[in-house]
This record gives C-alpha cells, structure tokens and sequence, in this order.
C-alpha cells in the first residue's frame, strides 16, 4: 500500500508539493481549512513580474492534483508524531506531514494613525487585488482618482507592532500595483512613500525602473506619518521626504497601504510539537537554514512555502518540489 502523507494547507505551495507526491506515487492527503484550494492567490489579480493572471497559475496547479485526496472546510489543529489533529478533534494518522500553512495578512487597522476602516478612501493593497480583480477602482464616491498614495512597509519592519521582519514582496506589489492603477489612469499622479526599496527577484529592478521611466510613477523617501480625512473625503497625509530633509503635506484621493506578510496564526500551536521551532517573528524556523532547508528537527515534518518565511510564487513553488522529494527519500529510507 502506498504511504500516506499529510500536506497542511492548500495554498500554492500545498498543491505543488502534493502533486509532486503524487507523480512519485505517494498519497498525498491536502487539509484546507478554506472551501477552495488556491491560498492568497484566489484573491491576487495579476502576478509580478510577469503580468500572468493567479487563475491561470493556479489552474495549471488543479490539472496536476487528480491522484491527490482533497479534504476542504478542515482545520488542523495540531501536529502529532504519528500524523494530525483535526478541528473535530479527530486524529488523521499518515507517515509524514509536510507543513504549507502559509502566512496571515498585516491588519492594517492596528496603525490607527493611517486611518484604514475609519476614513473611506484608505485601502490596502490586498483591497487593490480585489477590486482589479472585479474590475471596480475608484475611490468611494465612485470617482476616478486624480492623485494616488502607496505607504510601504505597514506592519512590516515596525517594532511598535511587533513586526521586525521585512516582507520582501511587498516593494513589488507597490510597484506592480502602482503600473496598473497608472494603465488604468493615464492622467493621474501616483506616489509610492518609501523606507527603501527592496526588489530581491529577477526582473524587478527593471520593474522598478520601467515604473519611474516608462510610467512616471514618483518614488519618495519617507514616511508617512499620519492621515486625516478632509471635508471632500479626500486623504491628506503628512510626510517627510528624508532625502531632501523636509516636511511634506499632500491631498490624495486614494492612500494604499502596502501591507505586510505575517507569521501564520496557526504556527504557535504546530510549535507545541518539540520537533518544530519557530523565529522571534513566529515564522516557522527549518532545522537547518541552508542544508535541507525544508526539514524539521521531527525526523517525519517538513515544511514548504511561506510557512517559514516571506516568499514569492516561485520560491513557494520550488520549496513544494523540494519538500516532496525530501519526504520520499525519508519514506525510502
Ligand atoms: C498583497 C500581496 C500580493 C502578492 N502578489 C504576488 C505576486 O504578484 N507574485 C508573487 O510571486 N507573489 C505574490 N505574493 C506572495 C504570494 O501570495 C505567496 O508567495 C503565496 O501565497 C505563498 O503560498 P503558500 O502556499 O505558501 O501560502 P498561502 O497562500 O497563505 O496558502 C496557505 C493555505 O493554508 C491554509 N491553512 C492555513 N492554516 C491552516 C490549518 N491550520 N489547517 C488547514 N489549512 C490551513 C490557508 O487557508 C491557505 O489556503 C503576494 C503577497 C501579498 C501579500
Ligand atoms: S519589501 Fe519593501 S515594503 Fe515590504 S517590508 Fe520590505 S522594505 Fe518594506
């Protein structure tokens, strides 16, 4: 009989992990607490860098999971040696269970000096990702806007929320985001206010790039240091351009705040097994940081995606065929 292991999750990293477990002629079991498999990507429109649709990643994923049990709307609750515990509390024993809980989305109301949930006009970029998706951006009155503000960096690299650690695919969002608002807008002006910009994977420097030459998008240094609403439900933000050392102070018809990659909350719990470690971030820390970088210290958990780290589509994708192929040398020896 074929072993059975457990995949946690059923994002992008989740399904490529199971499918390549089952090309080896594993059974894998995918657990998705949602009603979908798909992860964050069923809300994001168009991927950076390329411009591709997340449907159509995540269709070529589908096709690949016919030999893959799928069991939906099931929450694991904790991880044990011999396999997992369910919502209902029931114990799902397998051989191996290889982690692909993801991340959680920053909540952006916790910086209440940027006003999100309280002033119309404030978004987040995960509010952008969806209203592309819809084919509905404008501002609140159903404007089309004139003047757009990014804030980078919003609950990432922020000690006062307890976020120390840098997202690393965020710069891009702000980048990719901000191209599109500018192809759907032509004659607005768009902003991004930055700490620094950190574009980590191939073709995003020239994304960076075209943005500023090709797409006049303006990159400021600085930050934001708080947003007020004014009579016409417009935003006014006050800023500090730090390279030119002055106090700044504009009105925009639209703030997006570029929202940072938070550790998963189901990670405390799974770290009550002694086999699994977490960082101070609470994002999952692998046994080994260079070798075998997708294994526990539990000789049968591993781990894939962004479980243990911020990470684009791609390094998900690589870690699931990583993964897959490191349990079935484990199950072989
Ligand atoms: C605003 C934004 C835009 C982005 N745009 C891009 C882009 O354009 N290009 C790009 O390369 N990357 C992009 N990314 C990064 C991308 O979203 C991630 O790389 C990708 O989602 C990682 O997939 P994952 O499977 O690791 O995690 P997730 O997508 O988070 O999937 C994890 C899954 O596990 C499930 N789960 C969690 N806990 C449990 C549990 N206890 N039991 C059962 N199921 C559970 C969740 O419901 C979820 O379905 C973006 C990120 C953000 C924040
Ligand atoms: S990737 Fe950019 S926006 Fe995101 S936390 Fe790092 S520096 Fe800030």
């Amino acid at each position: 009989m074929s072993k059975r292991v457990i995949v946690i999750g059923g994002g992008v990293a989740g399904m490529q992990t199971a499918a390549t477990l089952a090309g080896l002629g594993i059974h894998p079991v995918i657990i998705e607490k949602g009603d979908r498999l798909g992860g964050k990507l069923l809300n994001w429109h168009k991927l950076f860098p390329t411009f591709t649709p997340a449907g159509e990643v995540l269709d070529t994923l589908r096709r690949q999971l016919k030999d893959v049990e799928i069991m939906t709307n099931t929450e694991v609750k904790r991880i044990e040696q011999s396999g997992v515990v369910l919502n209902d509390g029931r114990l799902l024993v397998s051989d191996a269970v290889v982690v692909c809980s993801g991340f959680d989305i920053f909540r952006a109301e916790i910086k209440e000096e940027y006003g999100y949930g309280i002033y119309d006009n404030v978004y987040t970029t995960v509010d952008i990702e969806r209203m592309l998706n819809e084919g509905k951006v404008h501002t609140a009155d159903g404007h089309i806007p004139e003047r757009i503000a990014f804030l980078h960096c919003v609950g990432s690299r922020d000690e006062k929320v307890g976020q120390k650690h840098c997202s690393r695919v965020c710069c891009i969002t702000g980048v990719k985001q901000a191209m599109e608002l500018k192809e759907l807008f032509p004659q607005s002006e768009i902003y991004n206010f930055y700490m620094d910009i950190r574009m980590f994977g191939p073709g995003y420097e020239e994304m960076y790039r075209q943005a500023q030459e090709e797409f006049n998008i303006h990159f400021i240094r600085g930050r934001i240091s708080e947003a007020s609403e004014t009579i016409d439900k417009r935003v006014q933000i006050k800023a500090e351009d730090t390279l030119i050392g002055r106090p700044l102070k504009m009105t925009v018809d639209m703030l997006i705040l570029i929202v940072g990659m938070k550790a998963g909350a189901s990670n405390d719990r799974f770290a009550e097994n002694r086999g699994i470690e977490l960082y101070p971030s609470h994002f999952i820390r692998p046994r080994n940081q260079f070798v075998d970088n997708i294994c526990s210290s539990a000789g049968n958990i591993f781990y894939a995606g962004t479980v243990t780290a911020p990470k684009n589509v791609g390094e998900s994708l690589n870690e699931g065929v990583a993964a897959a192929l490191r349990v079935s040398k484990y199950l072989e020896d």
